[in-house]
């Protein structure tokens, strides 16, 4: 039998700089009040081993975001630093182990229906610059490619969160044991999953 929906997983992260600018509150209420449920949360300061396997869990990453990086220039009518989507990456993997290994972080893991696109999008794209309004990378940051590039950093962008449900899945094993997992019923999914809807009514 399949899975229900709602056990749909995902992988967020609040990167140093959402720790540093007193966001986590903040964070945690925006997958909190759409109906998401959190069965596992720690803090740590990861260790630039667990940063590069956790970015490159995925054989397809270094060429997708060196990719979207390069698109990310080139519609705006600005030159790539280099054509190469390989190259891009290999850059921006060794400024993501020196930002992700900067500070603690929070790691956490949400739980719901379509999990992985819910929170992507209420984290919104990966350059702040560009996110869409409303999202938390669109109001809580104003960075962009050009700017990391001209300081030589990654893109501060607050959170981590899966990009797909097999990411979603190697990543939560990646960060989490089974034992660090909580697995429990909150009320309020009676009322987003439950088909009947009985016994509100007295
Ligand atoms: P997302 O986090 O939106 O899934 P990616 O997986 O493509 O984005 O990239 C991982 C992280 O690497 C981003 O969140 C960002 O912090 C950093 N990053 C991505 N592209 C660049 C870039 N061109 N320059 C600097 N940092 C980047
Ligand atoms: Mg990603």
């Amino acid at each position: 039998m399949s899975k229900h929906p709602s056990s749909e997983r995902t992988l967020v992260i609040i990167k140093p700089d959402g720790i540093q600018r007193s966001l986590i509150g903040e964070i945690i209420s925006r997958y909190e009040r759409i109906g998401l449920k959190l069965t596992a949360v720690k803090m740590l300061v990861p260790t630039a081993d667990m940063i590069e396997r956790h970015y490159t869990l995925d054989p397809e990453w270094r060429m997708k975001t060196g990719l979207k990086s390069i698109k990310g220039y080139t519609d705006k009518g600005l030159k790539p630093p280099s054509t190469d989507p390989l190259k891009v990456t290999e850059k921006i993997l060794k400024v993501l182990v020196k930002y992700m290994t900067s500070g603690p972080v929070v790691a956490m893991i949400w739980q719901g229906a379509h999990a992985v696109q819910i929170v992507r999008k209420i984290t919104g794209g990966t350059e702040p610059l560009t996110s869409d309004v409303g999202t938390i990378r669109g109001d809580y940051v104003l960075d962009s490619y050009s700017m990391s590039d001209a300081d030589g950093r990654a893109i501060r962008n607050v959170i981590h969160a899966s990009g797909s449900v097999n990411e979603a899945e190697d990543e939560i094993k990646h960060w989490f044991k089974e034992n660090e997992i909580n697995n429990y019923k909150i009320v309020s999914e009676q009322i987003i999953y439950n088909s009947d809807l009985d016994g509100i009514l007295e």
